[in-house]
């Protein structure tokens, strides 16, 4: 693939083809290796081939798959690469059916259709999936282009900026939530982007949210309460009730140990992580009656229409930090760190 990213190969920045009046190149955020920081780099514009959209992305969200990406813990087989999985834009060439209209692209960005996932309803397992901003450029950038079959619509009632969490935070959250079968109580660990959509929508389905933070995290344990928790504290606090279901967001091991005590009989803990740190042994007592522990991969395009349906109705509000492209290395720190409540959204 080269590297065709290089501001000294000739584009002229702010030049404009006549026929379509887009720019000839665009600015992006680039990936080019584990443990480098990512690079702004002018590069052209990207090329839309049959069935694709050409999108001006408005909004991109952060999410912790990210950091994954950046340390290598999840490999980028192909760079240099443009991160971001949550893209909110407008539609600038493809279908006409989408032209001039906000679309949505998520982490799924194309499966085979011909596997026994695929054929099965659980294409969010097909081994030959690609996935945005992985194994095609996203949303760090002004541009990108995503098989239309693979975009959606964007709710009215949201801002480009405020939509964009709702596209790997909201609906990945929302498949772990559907795991949880009818579990009334509900654990949530780790209290970052995911969590604070996924407390509203399962508060609006009349659940009750325990929301554990890192010790002395007051400030997300403020926040959840905020949001309708009804309960508050850190990790390794029991909750004051047992629980009929977890969902572990902190890439932390030893939370699953935590979640599967803090169960009652016949809960279920579900990893929402693509990546965790490993986890610890424990006594099978923890797991015995009928608990278990199992792990959400992607969405299914299915997952992406039912959650994007129900946002509005809830009504689930983002509450966003935004960032311009240029400082996508910032957001990504923030994240790290823990100094954001909500989610970070870049803002090309
Ligand atoms: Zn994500
Ligand atoms: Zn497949």
């Amino acid at each position: 693939m080269g590297d065709p990213g290089e501001a000294s190969d000739g584009l002229a920045e702010g030049a404009r083809r006549p026929d379509t009046g887009l720019p000839e190149s665009m600015r992006a955020m680039v990936f080019e290796g584990v443990g480098r920081p990512l690079r702004e780099l002018e590069r052209p514009l990207p090329q839309a081939s049959p069935g694709e959209l050409l999108i001006e992305v408005k909004a991109c969200g952060v999410c912790r798959t990210d950091l994954h990406l950046l340390d290598g813990e999840v490999p980028i087989a192909h760079p240099p690469r443009v991160l971001g999985h949550q893209i909110v834009g407008v539609a600038r060439s493809g279908s006409p059916e989408w032209d001039g209209r906000r679309v949505g692209v998520p982490w799924l960005g194309w499966t085979c259709g011909k596997c026994a996932y695929c054929r099965s309803g659980r294409e969010n397992l097909c081994r030959r999936a690609r996935f945005t901003g992985r194994d095609t450029d996203g949303g760090m950038a002004q541009y990108t282009v995503a098989d239309e079959r693979y975009c959606f619509a964007i709710p009215d009632g949201y801002s480009d900026a405020q939509a964009a969490p709702l596209l790997c935070a909201g609906l990945i959250s929302y498949r772990a939530l559907r795991m949880c079968g009818s579990a009334q109580r509900l654990g949530l660990y780790g209290f970052g982007a995911a969590a604070h959509i996924l407390t509203q929508v399962a508060c609006g389905e009349g659940r009750e949210v325990y929301a554990f933070t890192r010790e002395g995290d007051g400030a997300a344990q403020a926040f959840a309460r905020e949001l309708g928790a009804i309960w508050a504290g850190h990790s390794a606090e029991a909750p004051p009730q047992e629980l009929d279901g977890a969902i572990v967001f902190a890439p932390v091991g030893s939370l699953v140990v935590q979640a599967l005590r803090a169960l009652a009989p016949g809960g279920t803990v579900v990893c929402g992580g693509i990546h965790m740190s490993d986890i610890p042994s424990f006594p099978y007592k923890d797991l015995w009656e009928e608990r278990s522990v199992r792990s959400v991969a992607n969405l299914t395009r299915r997952d992406a229409e039912e959650f994007l349906k129900l946002a509005p109705g809830v009504p689930v509000r983002t509450h966003v930090h935004t960032y311009p492209l240029p400082a996508a290395g910032e957001a990504l720190a923030d994240l790290r760190a823990g100094r954001l409540t909500g989610a970070a959204v870049i803002v090309p």
